[in-house]
C-alpha cells in the first residue's frame, strides 16, 4: 500500500511537472511568433516606407531579436519607432537609425567592421549578419560584458569584444572596411580615420552640442578623406578622450 502511494504521488508531480514544461514550452513559441510578426511589421513600416532598401541589410532587421536586448520590462516597445532605454544610462538606437546607418556602409560578407559603442550589442548583432567580422569596443565594462554573453548565447560567433576607450580604435586588427561610432565625438578621432582601409566608410554622429549633431558619412579613395554630411542626430555623447580632446 505504501509504495503503491508512492508511485501515484511520483507519477502525479512527473505529469505536472510535464504539463508545466510544455507549458513554458508553448508559451515560448507563441512569444517567437509573436516577436517575429512585430519584426516584419517594422520591417514594413519604419524602414522599407522610408529609404531602407537594400534587401540584405533589410533581411538582417528581420532577423535579429531585438526583444533580446531590451530590458524585460521593454519587451513590448523593442519594435517601436524609438530609443529605448539600456543600462549605465545609454541608450539603443532606433530601429530606423540602425538600419540606415548600417545601409550606408554597404558591408560585404568579407568586410572586418569596427563599431565604437557596444552598448547593448544589438547593433554588432545586425552588422555581424552582413560583415566577416565585427570588433566592438564599449567604454563600460558592465555593458561590455552583457553584450558579449548575450550574443555568444544567440550563436554569433563572428564578434570580438573589447572593453576600453573607442577614441583609440583597434589598431592591432586595422585597417577595418567599414567603422561605425554608436555615440557622438565633437569631431571625428583622428586614429579611426588611420584605421580606415583605402575604399573604407565611417559612419558617425558627430557634435558637441546634443542639439547640434550631424550624421557623417567618411570614405577614403586614394588616400584621400572626404566627408558628406548626411542627417541631423541625437546620440549619447562619447565620452573618455573625447571630451578630454574637444575645444569647448
Ligand atoms: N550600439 C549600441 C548603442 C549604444 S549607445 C546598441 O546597439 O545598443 C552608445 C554606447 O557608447 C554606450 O554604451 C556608451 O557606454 C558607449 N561609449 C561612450 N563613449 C565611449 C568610448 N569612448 N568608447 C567606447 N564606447 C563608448
Amino acid at each position: 500500500m505504501k509504495y503503491l502511494k508512492i508511485a501515484v504521488i511520483t507519477s502525479i508531480c512527473f505529469f505536472s511537472f510535464m504539463h508545466v514544461r510544455a507549458e513554458v514550452g508553448q508559451n515560448a513559441d507563441e512569444d517567437q511568433y509573436k516577436y517575429a510578426a512585430q519584426r516584419r511589421q517594422m520591417v514594413f513600416h519604419d524602414l522599407k516606407a522610408r529609404d531602407i532598401s537594400d534587401p540584405e541589410v533589410l533581411a538582417a532587421m528581420e532577423k535579429v531579436p531585438r526583444h533580446m536586448f531590451v530590458d524585460e520590462r521593454r519587451r513590448a516597445e523593442a519594435y517601436a519607432d524609438y530609443p529605448l532605454s539600456i543600462p549605465d544610462g545609454q541608450t539603443i538606437s532606433q530601429p530606423y537609425i540602425v538600419a540606415r546607418m548600417t545601409q550606408y556602409l554597404k558591408l560585404k560578407k568579407t568586410d572586418l567592421v569596427l563599431e565604437i559603442g557596444t552598448g547593448s550589442g544589438y547593433q554588432a548583432a545586425v552588422l555581424a549578419e552582413l560583415a566577416g567580422r565585427v570588433y566592438t569596443i564599449e567604454l563600460s565594462k558592465l555593458l561590455s560584458q552583457k553584450a558579449n554573453k548575450k550574443l555568444h548565447k544567440l550563436g554569433y560567433s563572428n564578434i570580438s569584444f573589447r572593453c576600453g576607450d573607442g577614441f583609440f580604435g583597434w589598431p592591432e586588427e586595422a585597417p577595418f572596411d567599414a567603422i561605425i561610432l554608436t555615440c557622438a565625438p565633437g569631431q571625428l578621432p583622428p586614429k579611426l580615420i588611420e584605421q580606415l582601409r583605402e575604399g573604407g566608410r565611417i559612419i558617425a554622429p558627430v557634435g558637441e552640442e546634443l542639439q547640434a549633431q550631424k550624421l557623417l558619412l567618411g570614405t577614403k579613395q586614394q588616400g584621400r578623406f572626404s566627408v558628406q554630411t548626411l542627417a541631423p542626430v541625437h546620440f549619447v555623447p562619447m565620452r573618455g578622450q573625447a571630451q578630454k580632446t574637444t575645444q569647448r
